[in-house]
């Protein structure tokens, strides 16, 4: 479990919803009158998925990934595994990948490669919040929610050890406990 005395609050639940509305009337300005196919990337993408899908105003349908990645140190290139494909066929279409966090970019840079070659007609990340600072690859979220410093980040889906994802604030673990969760 998590203690939320080891944590701060970074972005609170009211500067989250505010933001999500404004990404969301971007998005909604960049896809009138088209149908888009909006792929979360389970399951730390869940919360903001369902947050900013209700805000949508053009036709949308849902599909959900599951995928792990391995990149570290060493490995410059890292690889993601895909554990739950994609229900639906994405040739031709608009696709919008809801993602969590980018950290150093491996997973989406990979996840991205793999379904350009599926053939869709457009194929567009958005991120809750993005860690430019731990960057390894070339990769450039679409829309982003909030870019942030390099701090280890639970709630509104993300978690620890899978704990605190229903945390309706970001938090950041204090540096004095960081060895400690
Ligand atoms: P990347 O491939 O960009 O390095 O890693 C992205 C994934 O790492 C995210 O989808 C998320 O699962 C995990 N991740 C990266 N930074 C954090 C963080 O600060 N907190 C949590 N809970 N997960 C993170």
């Amino acid at each position: 479990m998590i203690s939320k005395e080891k944590l701060n609050i970074l972005i609170s639940e009211e500067d989250m919803k505010k933001r999500i509305g404004e990404v969301a009337a971007q998005i909604n300005r960049d896809y009138a009158g088209k149908n888009l196919l909006v792929v979360g990337i389970l399951k730390g993408a869940i919360l903001f998925y369902a947050d900013l899908v209700r805000l949508l105003d053009m036709d949308v349908q849902f599909d959900f990934m599951t995928i792990s990645s391995y990149g570290n140190a060493t490995d410059s290139t890292g690889e993601v595994k895909i554990r739950k494909d994609l229900d639906t066929s994405i040739v031709g279409r608009d696709v919008l990948i809801v993602e969590d966090i980018v950290d150093t970019g491996l997973t989406l840079k990979n996840l991205k490669e793999v379904l350009s070659t599926r053939k869709p007609a457009s194929l567009k990340i958005c991120t809750m919040l993005d860690k430019p600072s731990r960057r390894r690859v070339e990769i450039r979220p679409d829309y982003c929610c909030f870019e942030i410093p390099d701090r280890f980040v639970i709630g509104c889906g993300l978690d620890y050890a899978q704990w605190g994802r229903q945390f309706k604030d970001i938090w950041y673990v204090r540096p004095e406990f960081i060895d400690t969760l």
